[in-house]
């Protein structure tokens, strides 16, 4: 019996970071662990171009960085294919078969891409493929028939074009090659983490961040220098709950919520400082984090296991988006030879 296949990824654009833990790399070892799926984790090389075509050295270093994080969060390369999105040459002509598929107004109201568009102050000059990069992502997902799609909450519009390119092809072609894919999301709330800043995504673009790999030291600066609430000076003042970003990551990280709740009370009620959460807070992050950044450093200090890995994930990768690219082919007549 063939398992449920899952495919995900990250953009090598930076080491990942807290929000990548629990909008989407918790899901994916949990799943893995299972059993019970056939995971596809892709360093998505191709689509960081989209929008750092002129940074290939910010790319080239961040791909063995995420490999890194990955292998220190628990992926184990024996249960989940780990690969390269560059070394899959399939990808890239599905893409340009569904581009086919796709109006450009459809592409234009993509929220997710118009948010990220406003954000990188492209200005007129967005890349096409920027703009057409959710179309990358549908071959990515329908080269290996992915099903289940572990991913945080921003890419529930993906999954939706992703879902329309399968069934026009699907009709349009009269064939049932493209299977449609579900996402796989976290619990309310984990799915698009804010950053230290407050700003409502954390993100490796916008310098806001707790990486996987911070040491000790510059995770507890960077806790101790959030955003909380701007109008709590003393601490006998009342203090804001809501949309406070310590409190936010303490009910996602802290493993003991009836102290979280107790806190919340004390400093809504005044006489609980920012000091005294962030402290907390500071604790837990390193109880969570110091093992997964003693992985990493044993990974670190092996380059090759990690080169050799990521290899041998896009030579089985490959095989398989092959495959998929003969049936489409074939659906669509265009083996003339
Ligand atoms: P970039 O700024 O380069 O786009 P990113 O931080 O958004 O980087 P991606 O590689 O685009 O990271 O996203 C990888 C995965 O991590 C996606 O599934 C995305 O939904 C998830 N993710 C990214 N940021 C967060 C966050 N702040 N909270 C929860 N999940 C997140
Ligand atoms: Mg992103």
């Amino acid at each position: 019996m063939t398992k449920p296949i899952i495919l995900t990824g990250d953009r090598p654009t930076g080491k990942l970071h807290i929000g990548h833990f629990v909008g989407s790399l918790e899901n994916r070892v949990k799943l893995q662990n299972t059993g019970k799926y056939d995971p596809y984790i892709m360093i998505a090389d191709m689509q960081a171009l989209t929008d750092n075509a002129r940074d290939p050295e910010k790319i080239h270093n961040s791909l063995f960085q995420v490999a890194l994080d990955y292998l220190a969060v628990g992926l184990d390369p024996a249960k989940s294919t780990i690969f390269i999105q560059s070394q899959i040459p399939a990808l890239n002509e599905l893409t340009m078969i569904y581009m086919n598929l796709v109006s450009v107004a459809r592409l234009e109201r993509n929220p997710t891409v118009k948010h990220e568009i406003q954000q990188k102050s492209f200005n007129e000059s967005v890349p096409a493929g920027f703009l057409t990069y959710p179309v990358s992502q549908a071959a990515d997902i329908t080269a290996f028939k992915a099903t289940v799609v572990p991913v945080g909450d921003d890419q529930e519009p993906m999954l939706e074009q992703t879902r329309e390119i399968v069934r026009s092809f699907n009709r349009a072609y009269h064939t049932d090659v493209l299977v449609e894919p579900e996402g796989y999301f976290p619990p309310k709330g984990e799915g698009r983490i804010p950053g230290l800043d407050g700003n409502a995504k954390m993100s490796k673009s916008l310098n806001n961040a707790i990486y996987l790999s911070d040491s000790a030291d510059v995770i507890k600066q960077k806790v101790m220098s959030m955003y909380t609430d701007p109008n709590h000076i003393h601490v006998e003042d009342p203090g804001q709950v809501e949309g406070n970003t310590v409190f936010t990551y303490l009910d996602i990280f802290a493993p003991d919520q009836e102290h979280v709740q107790e806190l919340k009370e004390q400093y809504a009620h005044g006489g609980l400082g920012d000091v005294k959460i962030k402290l907390y807070l500071n604790e837990v992050l390193q109880a969570t984090l110091a093992p997964i950044r003693a992985r990493r450093e044993q990974y670190e200090q092996n380059p090759a296991a990690v080169a050799d890995i990521l290899k041998a994930g896009s030579q089985k990768a490959n095989q398989v988006a092959e495959r998929t690219l003969t049936e489409v082919r074939n659906a669509m007549g265009l083996n003339y030879f």
